[in-house]
C-alpha cells in the first residue's frame, strides 16, 4: 500500500464520525451506546488490519483473467452478465449495503488498487470513492452513466444536481451494457466478440423486461399512478412507466425523516388520495409505516434500488430487481 492510499484510509474514519454525529441527531443512537462503542472499536481494530494489509501485494488472479471491481452490486452483475466468465468481476460494496455514504475500507482500497478497471456509475453517486479515486494511480476508471440524460434532483443537499439513480430506467441499463462492453473490448480485446455477444444478448432481456413492465403498470388506473417511497430513488422509473413520485427524503445522503418531510407526503397523500407507500431495503421502513398509519394507506413493503440481496435472495440479479419491484408495487395497489 503506497503512502498515499494510507493516509486515503486513514480519513475513513472523518466520514463515520459524520454518519454516527447523523444518526445521534435523529435520536438514533445514544452516545455510549453498544453501536457506537462497537463502531469505534472498529475503528481500531481497521488500524491494526490496515498495517496488515499493508505489507501484502494485492494477488493477481493465477489463471491470468482480467480483474474488474464495481463500486456496487447492481453494476457488478450488469458487468457480469457481459463479463461472462472470462473476466472477475467483484463488488466494493456487498449485498443489502447503503451505496450513497459508503466509507471504503482499507481493504476496499486494496481491492481497487489491484483491480485492471473500476466501474462506478456517476453523476455524484460515489463522492466517497472519488477522493480514492485520485490516489489510485494507473487503474482505469469508465462511469458507467455516460451518454444518459441526467434528471435533475429538485430538493435537499442535493438541488440542481443529477439524479444518481440513473441504472433504474431498463432503457437507460442499455447504455450501461454498452458502457460495459465497450470498456470490456478495450480492456480485453482477445474476446471482444464474446463480450459483444453476451452484451446483446442482455440487451434483448432487458428490452423484454422493460415491454413487460410497461404492461404491468398499465394496469394500475391513471388517476391512481403515484409512487409513493422514502427515498426519491424513482425518478427514472417513474418517467419510463407513467408513473407520478411522491417522497420523503431526495437521497438517502440527505437528512431522513424529519418531522417536516413526513408531514408534507402525508398531505399530498391525502390529496391525490394514493393507496399505498413503500420503502426501500437498504434504509428503515419505519418513516414510511409512520406515513401509512397516519393516513390509513397500505405500507407496501420493500423495494429494491440502491443494492441487490445476496445470492439467493429475493433481488439477487438486476432483472430479478427489476421484476420484484414491479410485482411488489402492483400488490400494493391491489393487482396481483
Ligand atoms: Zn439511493
Amino acid at each position: 500500500m503506497t503512502p498515499e492510499s494510507f493516509d486515503s484510509a486513514l480519513a475513513s474514519p472523518n466520514v463515520r464520525h459524520m454518519r454516527l454525529s447523523d444518526r445521534r441527531r435523529k435520536g438514533e443512537l445514544r452516545l455510549f451506546s453498544p453501536a457506537v462503542l462497537h463502531s469505534e472499536i472498529c475503528a481500531l481494530l481497521m488500524m491494526g488490519l490496515l498495517t496488515l494489509i499493508g505489507c501484502t501485494k494485492p494477488q493477481k488472479p493465477i489463471d491470468g483473467r482480467k480483474r474488474v471491481v464495481t463500486t456496487f452490486t447492481i453494476l457488478q452483475d450488469i458487468a457480469r452478465n457481459v463479463a461472462g466468465d472470462r473476466v472477475i468481476v467483484e463488488s466494493i460494496t456487498k449485498p443489502g449495503a447503503e451505496i450513497h455514504e459508503y466509507e471504503p475500507t482499507p481493504r476496499d482500497i486494496v481491492k481497487a488498487q489491484s483491480a485492471d478497471l473500476v466501474l462506478r456509475n456517476g453523476f455524484g453517486l460515489e463522492r466517497w470513492f472519488e477522493k480514492f479515486m485520485t490516489r489510485l494511480g494507473q487503474v482505469r476508471s469508465v462511469t458507467l452513466s455516460d451518454g444518459i440524460e441526467p434528471i435533475q434532483i429538485a430538493a435537499g443537499r442535493g438541488d440542481g444536481t443529477p439524479n444518481p439513480h440513473s441504472w433504474m430506467s431498463p432503457k437507460n441499463a442499455l447504455v450501461y451494457v454498452e458502457n460495459v462492453q465497450k470498456a470490456l473490448c478495450d480492456l480485453d480485446p482477445e474476446n471482444a466478440d464474446y463480450y459483444r455477444a453476451n452484451a446483446t444478448a442482455y440487451s434483448a432481456k432487458l428490452r423484454e423486461i422493460s415491454e413487460k413492465l410497461e404492461r404491468e403498470f398499465e394496469r394500475i388506473p391513471p388517476e391512481q399512478r403515484w409512487l409513493v417511497t422514502s427515498e426519491g430513488a424513482f425518478s427514472y422509473l417513474a418517467r419510463d412507466f407513467g408513473l407520478r413520485e411522491l417522497f420523503l427524503w431526495p437521497a438517502n445522503a440527505d437528512a431522513e425523516a424529519t418531522p417536516l418531510q413526513i408531514r408534507k407526503v402525508v398531505d399530498e397523500v391525502r390529496a391525490h388520495r394514493v393507496p399505498v407507500g413503500f420503502s426501500e431495503s437498504t434504509i428503515s421502513p419505519k418513516p414510511m409505516q409512520e406515513v401509512a398509519k397516519e393516513t390509513g394507506i397500505r405500507y407496501g413493503g420493500v423495494l429494491y434500488v440502491d443494492s441487490l440481496t445476496a445470492s439467493g435472495g429475493e433481488a439477487s440479479t438486476y432483472l430479478e430487481m427489476l421484476d420484484i419491484n414491479a410485482s411488489r408495487i402492483l400488490s400494493g395497489f391491489g393487482l396481483e
